[in-house]
């Protein structure tokens, strides 16, 4: 299993229990930006009892991850993070032979139809755009708002996202926390910087935010953008911070065509009251995981996770039955026994007892 930085408990919880209750033993890789809850998980399994060797942790970057995909010892792979990175794990893997899920990135859309609960979806809009600093797989990070919805959702949204409190992580009255590494936070700032370079409207701006007491953290503001269209680099691409673009449609058919059209399917939610609208974009949306008036849809574990199109490679989700199956191999059975009464060779399929 090979894990990415922003759920380094979760991710890994996806896999290995999974794989050990199919009686697999387990390597973990961990992100090698936050690489200690893995040894924490590892210490409590033990003390739970599980035998040494059952789980392994090992800890590196490009080598060790390289090192797994070519290790004959090594049946399957399991990898969640960035798509570039999924699609070079699936297809080392593959090559060497071994079963491969690779879970990569995302642009999740969510729909706001005219008819929609606009407070109670700015406050789903508010938790999923910034939730986590915008740093999950699941965030929304693309509002298509519908039908002249646009102007009252960036009206409710604007001061919600100005009157965001960001804080430390030690600060458990702060709404959102700094980025994981000054790389990603100069990545994060370049995005909105070409995002105005490109003519979209920056209705709230998030650089060059400044803590009292930590000046040289990795600290961005909400940023909101308005008038976003689909050539934007901003659009295009997984962002991974606090940015949320909306992005105007005529009609629920140019909003699904829209969402259908991008790269990624990893979640996406619609927001409406009307059923019909729900039912329609449940069965027409092409992304693994669907909310209705559900912002950050991730199925309960007994069901699976995972998603479509470059959000996912290998034919499994994680975990629930998908995961059973990855981490199984079916075994077919064929006997019979004979009661030395019939002699001679067959030469038939045997169909018959
Ligand atoms: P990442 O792709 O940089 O790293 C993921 C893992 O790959 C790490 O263990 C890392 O050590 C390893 N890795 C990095 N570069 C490598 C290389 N060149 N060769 C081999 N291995 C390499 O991802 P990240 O920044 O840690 O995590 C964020 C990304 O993960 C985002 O794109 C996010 O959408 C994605 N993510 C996806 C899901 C999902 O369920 N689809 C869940 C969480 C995160």
């Amino acid at each position: 299993g090979i894990t990415p930085f922003n759920f380094p408990v979760m991710v890994p919880l996806w896999m290995l229990p999974m794989a050990i209750a199919c009686g697999n033993c387990f390597i973990l890789k961990p992100s090698e930006r936050d690489p200690s809850a893995s040894l924490l998980l590892a210490d409590l399994l033990k003390q739970a009892g599980l035998p040494d060797g059952v789980l392994s942790v090992v800890h590196g970057d490009k080598e060790v991850v390289d090192a797994i995909l070519e290790h004959k010892g090594i049946q399957a792979v399991s990898f969640v993070g960035s798509t570039p990175i999924a699609e070079y794990i699936y297809h080392t893997g593959v090559t060497n032979g071994k079963r491969v899920q690779a879970l990569g990135g995302a642009k999740n859309h969510a729909v706001i139809m005219p008819d929609c609960d606009l407070d109670k979806t700015v406050d789903a809009l508010m938790g999923a755009a910034y939730g986590s600093a915008g740093e999950r797989c699941m965030a929304i990070s693309v509002a298509v708002a519908v039908g002249g919805i646009g102007d009252k959702l960036i009206e409710t949204m604007a001061p919600r996202v100005r009157a965001l409190k960001i804080g430390p992580g030690t600060d458990s009255s702060a709404e959102m926390g700094p980025l994981v590494t000054k790389v990603h936070l100069d990545k994060v700032t370049g995005y909105i910087d070409a995002g105005v370079a490109e003519g979209a409207k920056l209705v709230v701006d998030g650089r060059g935010l400044k803590l009292q007491g930590y000046e040289n953290g990795n600290f961005i503001g909400g940023t909101l953008f308005d008038n976003v269209t689909p050539e934007m680099k901003i659009y295009k691409e997984e962002i991974f911070g606090p940015v949320l673009s909306v992005v105007r449609a005529d009609d629920f058919t140019s909003a699904i065509k829209l969402v259908n059209e991008h790269e990624f399917g990893n979640g996406t939610s619609i927001f409406t009251r009307d059923g019909d609208s729900a039912r329609a974009y449940m069965h027409q949306v092409q992304a693994g995981m669907v909310g209705i008036n559900v912002p950050i849809p991730v199925p309960m574990a007994y069901h699976s996770f995972g998603g479509w199109k470059r959000s996912l490679f290998g034919d499994h989700h994680m975990h629930g039955p998908e995961g059973v199956r990855f981490f199984t191999k079916y075994k077919a059975v064929t006997s019979r026994w004979p009661a030395g009464i019939r002699a001679g060779a067959d030469f038939v399929m045997p169909t018959l007892a």
